[in-house]
């Protein structure tokens, strides 16, 4: 953040008193205060320690260029963005590091509609931010700041209108629910009471040190959830990122599945009821996804790869389905946002509509093996490889949204893209089984290098 780009894939990001300042924080308040210029704005927050900090530096920011703020104090993301929405704001600053360790935090920017900033529009406060000329009010006009209480009360109702309450209550489905001591406590229990689940709950204790386990729900942070749900023989394992958009299932067995794997049955689901519908997903997410639209009748639009921009496609064309391989599910119908406890509700709804157990019904989808890899390219030469390596697959079934995707008859895919940090490509690749899977990553290493050597 030093005179570099401001915003990154999800809003500003740095490590707290190192690159997110309290300073930053406060010249961040002015820019989208004056981006804003004198609207009704929300602010809120996940559980991270430095929260309370950013979100008085970011506040004074803001109501020093006569906007208003709304302190909803802490609630997850989705909760924040439904909250913007409902109370007719003009748009929302959100201080969260989503799934990122504790000495990190975030500045996101929310519209009037609850959906993050587009990219264009980052770009105009990232200028005001460095032209350094805020539009400051007069003293008789500074912002005035109040609290905004039942935000996430209100939230976790509106979700509730989307599914069918009742009968996910007839089955007393017995629930482990693991926040990562953060925001998703907040909601996520109350929620699965509300709809008549038995609840048991670990890391559910608010704090931001994340002493429980750390904020990214993957595999290896979720061993204590896999096991309590096998050990106390419950029917499912929920668990949310540090803002609580994305939700990650533990079936039955104690396997923790993968977010498109759940992704597809609501997908699934979702083409059932809504014949034909489209379905908005970035280039990285399983041919899962693609197997199901084939099947059930579905239309899938392919995007580059980052929630905001899923965000911003569903909206463009009215879609009312979204999804990451990450476990971000958008379900338009509420809000066209990642949203952790909307996910949860719409899978208990499967579960007690087919009466089938998780694994089951993961167990009914076509099963892909991923392989990763990775090739190093010097940044300058990137975007020339880039240019050989769609001319040399352009005979092939592709998407060259972001990076390459090819799709092969066999079901195997592979998604070759440059790091936005690293100076190296990324290769991912699934196929029917491990080996041919490894067989993709070789054979497109291999070409790479070839490439990346020619230039
Ligand atoms: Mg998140």
């Amino acid at each position: 953040m030093n005179g570099k780009k401001l915003f990154g894939t999800n809003g500003i990001r740095g490590m707290v008193n190192k690159e997110l300042t309290v300073e930053l924080a406060v010249k961040v308040g002015l820019s989208v205060g004056t981006f804003f210029s004198g609207k009704k704005l929300l602010i809120g927050r996940d559980a991270r320690t430095s929260g309370a900090m950013l979100t008085k530096a970011v506040t004074a920011g803001l109501v020093a260029t006569g906007c208003c703020v709304f302190d909803a104090g802490m609630a997850p993301t989705p909760a924040l963005q439904y909250a913007v929405k409902a109370n007719k704001l003009a748009g929302g600053v959100i201080i969260t590091a989503s799934h990122n360790p504790p000495e990190y935090n975030g500045i996101k920017v929310l519209w009037s509609d609850g959906v993050e900033i587009s990219h264009e529009q980052e770009d105009q406060i990232e200028q005001l931010y460095y032209e350094g000329k805020p539009r400051l009010s007069e003293w008789h006009n500074i912002g005035l700041i109040s609290k905004l209480q039942g935000v996430n009360r209100e939230y976790v109702e509106a979700v509730k209108t989307h599914v069918n309450v009742n009968l996910i209550a007839t089955k007393r489905f017995h629930v482990i629910v693991d926040p990562a001591n953060s925001v998703g406590s907040l909601t996520a229990p109350r929620l699965l009471k509300d709809l008549g689940c038995k609840v048991t709950t670990i890391n559910a204790n608010i704090d931001g040190t994340f002493p429980g386990r750390m904020p990214e729900p993957r595999p290896e942070n979720l061993h204590s959830l896999a096991a309590t749900v096998k050990t106390l023989g419950a029917d499912i394992g929920i668990a949310y990122d540090g803002d609580a958009d994305r939700a990650i299932f533990v079936g039955e067995t104690g396997e923790v599945y993968m977010g498109d794997k759940t992704f597809a049955l609501i997908a699934k689901s979702f083409l059932q009821k809504n014949p034909g519908a489209r379905i908005v997903t970035p280039v990285s997410s399983s041919t899962l996804i693609k197997d199901v639209a084939e099947t059930y009748g579905g239309e899938i639009v392919w995007t580059k790869v980052g929630s905001v921009t899923v965000a911003q496609k569903m909206k463009e064309l009215g879609a009312m389905l979204g999804g990451e391989e990450n476990g971000g599910v958008f379900y338009g119908q509420h809000q066209p946002v990642r949203d952790g406890a909307m996910t949860t509700a719409l899978i208990l709804e499967i579960m007690a509509e087919t009466g089938k157990k998780l694994s089951e019904l993961i167990g009914e989808q076509p099963q892909y093996f991923i392989e990763k890899g990775k090739v190093e390219c010097p940044e300058e030469k990137k975007e020339k490889v880039l240019e050989k390596l769609r001319a040399q697959t352009s005979s092939l079934k592709t998407s060259t949204i972001d990076g390459v995707k090819i799709w092969f008859d066999d079901g195997g895919a592979i998604l070759i893209r440059p790091s936005g940090t690293e100076p190296v490509y990324r290769l991912y690749a699934e196929a029917k089984n491990s080996e041919k899977a490894a067989r993709l990553i070789e054979k497109y290493a291999a070409m790479l290098k070839q490439i990346i050597q020619s230039i």
